[in-house]
């Protein structure tokens, strides 16, 4: 299997002007890396596109990339290119990108342009993710040049276009572990899980993460038992609600629970709505300790003083 390092650069909407409906985003320029599995480059990808919507190049995306319209119309329309690329990547390979971004912007595109859409959520490797969990506290996002300099890695080509960046990604990843890669996967849900059977439940080193199929309401999606059940990760073993699922500004639930043989687990539901105005969620279980417990009892308590306050002002 080869990786596919992919890199997108994409204009927008000019300042004080409205975006596209469906299109916030429009791809400008493809750039990839292929690899092997030893993550050794075998060749190269950089075709740029002609836009179609954005006939203008945002002044602060002409700033970064360097690109200006002249070049942009010489480029072939986003359907040949991405077309090309497909072909350029071959049959068996895994995406990978720095950041969730470029994976989310390029269906949109494909579905903006008719171009049939990846059948189910698109697994890969977002190697912004996998080097904060590497090299430092798993939360912090840093920029590529950011991670470029921290490792050292020589910089002879400028940031901020396709190729570059992809090439630089590359880089990266070449200073990880190939194991810290793999078993970091990400999934990408522009396209959500469609029924039952293609829920993703995703079990990694520290936590478990499921994608439910879509419901029609935010009160359909809490009431259903795959999205508030809490399995211990570790034994499988249902864990008793301590700390029933509770909202703080209806988007995001928390709940509290704990297993017999590895103690404390907490929840957290996010509620993700779709184009087409439907709700789905995306649970993480996270074994915690007794101040991880008390962070949410505090949630809790806080959420209800507020609510209490608020309504004694009436
Ligand atoms: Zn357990």
């Amino acid at each position: 299997m080869n990786y596919i390092v992919l890199d997108l650069e994409w204009n927008q909407a000019a300042p004080g002007k409205e975006s596209v409906k469906g299109l916030p985003f429009e791809i400008i320029e493809i750039g990839a890396v292929k690899l092997d599995s030893s993550l050794n480059k075998i060749s190269e990808f950089c075709q740029v596109v002609r836009p179609q919507v954005y006939s203008q190049l945002h002044y602060k995306i002409k700033e970064i990339t360097h690109l200006d319209m002249k070049e942009l119309k010489d480029g072939k329309h986003f359907s040949s290119v991405f077309k090309n690329f497909l072909e350029w990547c071959g049959e068996d390979f895994a995406l990978c990108t720095w950041g969730p971004m470029d994976v989310t912007e390029l269906q949109r595109n494909m579905k903006y342009f008719g171009i049939p859409l990846f059948k189910t959520p698109v697994y890969y490797y977002d190697i912004q993710k996998i080097f904060g969990i590497v090299y430092e506290d798993r939360k912090i996002k840093r920029s590529l040049e950011w991670a470029v300099d921290y490792l050292k890695i020589s910089k002879e080509d400028s940031f901020h276009r396709a190729l570059s960046d992809a090439y630089y990604t590359a880089m990266v990843m070449k200073l990880i572990e190939p194991e810290q890669i793999t078993k970091n996967f990400s999934i990408d849900c522009f396209q959500r899980p469609k029924n039952k059977s293609e829920q993703i439940y995703v079990v990694y080193e520290t936590y478990s993460k499921f994608v439910s199929r879509e419901f029609a309401g935010k009160l359909d999606v809490m009431k259903d038992r795959d999205v508030s059940s809490t399995i211990c990760y570790k034994c499988g073993q249902k864990a008793k609600r301590k700390i029933r699922w509770f909202s703080d500004n209806s988007k995001t639930y928390y709940s509290l629970s704990v297993c017999d043989e590895h103690g404390w687990l907490k929840g957290k539901v996010r509620l993700k709505k779709t184009d087409d105005e439907k709700v789905y969620a995306v649970k993480t279980l996270k074994l915690t300790d007794d101040d991880g417990a008390d962070t949410i009892r505090q949630k809790q308590n806080d959420i209800r003083k507020k609510r209490r306050e608020k309504r004694a002002r009436g």
